[in-house]
């Protein structure tokens, strides 16, 4: 029997455990990217559907097949226009800084986060809204960007504690016009080989030939192996640049290995590509991509502005977390204090007291015990909530101008304190340092 008010296939809840994971993440990556000065984006999560086949391309899978689009209504003057769950965010924040104008001010490091939607078969590892971080710098046409972004990744996996289980593919996808050429050239290989192609891979012979390099079809690895490589139709410049890269990339001590058939799926990249590939999650190996586009800015109607970024998929990220990780996330979502009340009649006093106590110590976590109930069921209520301390306010605390410590986990006597000792000890009970 299938419910009719289960979620949306494809489409997640998370609950509390989840995302104390996830904050603790962002947490990582948003002290990253300050680190690194990337400011963040924000840009709304529908767009013109237009702006996608723009820039991703048509014939690409995204635009092609897995988009969530709609007609909007008509508004007075009688338009309707059909509009787009955004499936990637470059697109957005692309047409985000040009109407802004900011390009106009100098090079600009960005990043944002959020949910993309794509109508792909679920499955492990691949959803229809999943999650991105994306960065993106504008403004610089130099390998030293390209090189900054990878080390962006390379810290991100440092201190995620995630570096063992990634691995860095690189490629140069050359000039536009190199492109072309090599497009042709493969073209005439994949012609000559018509008969062996699959459906999807004769389809994008006509399409975008290069998409063929990418296909999974184990029947076609050997014709992929074959083909023309793209590394040796490089033009000059972008060899040059790839070069750089990869000196650099050797410099920084930053490993990785060159994939000539490394494509990509979205039109707009040039030169530079990358993926950060892992071998835990099956065919879901993808953890993080990007590259360098150009021509985007000036394709979207902006002045002519190089650009480069990436954008890693969070649930996969988040699939490759050890235990340590996942640990000390839940611990930092976990209160510090549960706030035990004598009676009813203390109600208003426990209010004033437990801020009293939250507005000394910022960072401490303070549940206060609703709903009534003894002192046993509330000291239950204590315990399950993973609180190290009970701080009890009783009629005899509340005459006094008291509180009554009482550590919930290990050793520590119970102990009864005027206030002001009573919040002292508070903070040198719970370790607000360490979570
Ligand atoms: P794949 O080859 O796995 O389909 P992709 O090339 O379509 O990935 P990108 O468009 O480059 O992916 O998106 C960047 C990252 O977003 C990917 O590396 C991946 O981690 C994540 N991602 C993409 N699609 C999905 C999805 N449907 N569900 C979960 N994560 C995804
Ligand atoms: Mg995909």
């Amino acid at each position: 029997v299938t419910n009719r008010y289960q979620a949306v296939r494809g489409m997640n809840d998370f609950m509390p455990a989840d995302t104390a994971i996830w904050q603790a993440v962002e947490r990582e990556l948003l002290a990253c990217l300050a680190g690194y000065g990337y400011r963040e984006i924000r840009m709304p999560l529908v767009e013109r559907s237009h702006l996608f086949a723009r820039s991703l391309g048509d014939t690409s899978d995204v635009v092609g097949k897995e988009m969530y689009s709609f007609e909007d209504r008509a508004d007075r003057e009688g338009k309707a226009e059909s509009l787009s769950l955004r499936p990637e965010g470059t697109a957005s924040c692309v047409r985000a800084v040009i109407e802004s104008g900011m390009l106009r001010n100098g090079p600009q490091r960005l990043w944002y986060a959020g949910p993309m939607f794509r109508r792909e078969r679920p499955q492990k590892g691949r959803y229809r809204q999943f999650h991105q971080f994306g960065v993106e710098a504008f403004g610089i046409g130099t390998p030293d960007v390209d090189i900054e972004l990878i080390q962006l990744c390379a810290t991100f996996w440092q201190r995620l504690g995630v570096a063992d289980s990634l691995r860095l593919e690189l490629n140069s996808l050359g000039s536009n016009a190199a492109r072309e050429q090599y497009r042709e050239i493969l073209v005439i290989y994949f012609s000559g080989c018509r008969d062996q192609l699959d459906e999807n891979s004769l389809r994008r012979l006509d399409e975008n030939p290069l998409r063929i390099l990418d296909s999974k079809n184990p029947d076609l690895a050997d014709i992929i192996a074959n083909a023309p490589r793209l590394d040796e139709h490089l033009d000059a410049e972008s060899a040059e640049h790839f070069a750089a890269v990869r000196a650099g990339l050797d410099h920084l001590g930053i490993a990785y290995t060159l994939n000539p058939r490394l494509v990509r799926g979205l039109d707009y990249y040039n030169r530079t590509v990358f993926e950060w590939k892992t071998d835990r999650l099956g065919a879901q190996d993808a953890v993080c991509s990007g590259g360098r586009y150009d021509g985007l800015v000036a394709e979207l109607g902006g002045q002519d502005t190089p650009a480069s970024g990436f954008a890693l998929g969070m649930e996969r990220l988040l699939a490759l977390l050890d235990d340590d990780f996942t640990a000390q996330a839940e611990t930092a979502a976990t209160p510090h204090v549960y706030l035990i009340i004598g009676n009813e009649s203390l109600r208003n006093a426990a209010a004033t007291t437990a801020e009293q106590i939250r507005d000394k110590m910022r960072a401490l976590r303070l549940l206060a015990h609703c709903g009534g109930g003894s002192f046993k069921a509330q000291f239950k209520r204590a315990d399950r909530s993973g609180a190290q301390l009970a701080v009890i306010l009783g009629d005899d605390e509340a005459e006094q101008g008291s509180l009554t410590l009482k550590p919930l986990r290990g050793q520590g006597e119970q102990q009864t304190l005027p206030i002001e000792a009573a919040l002292t000890e508070i903070a040198r009970l719970v370790d607000l340092q360490q979570s």
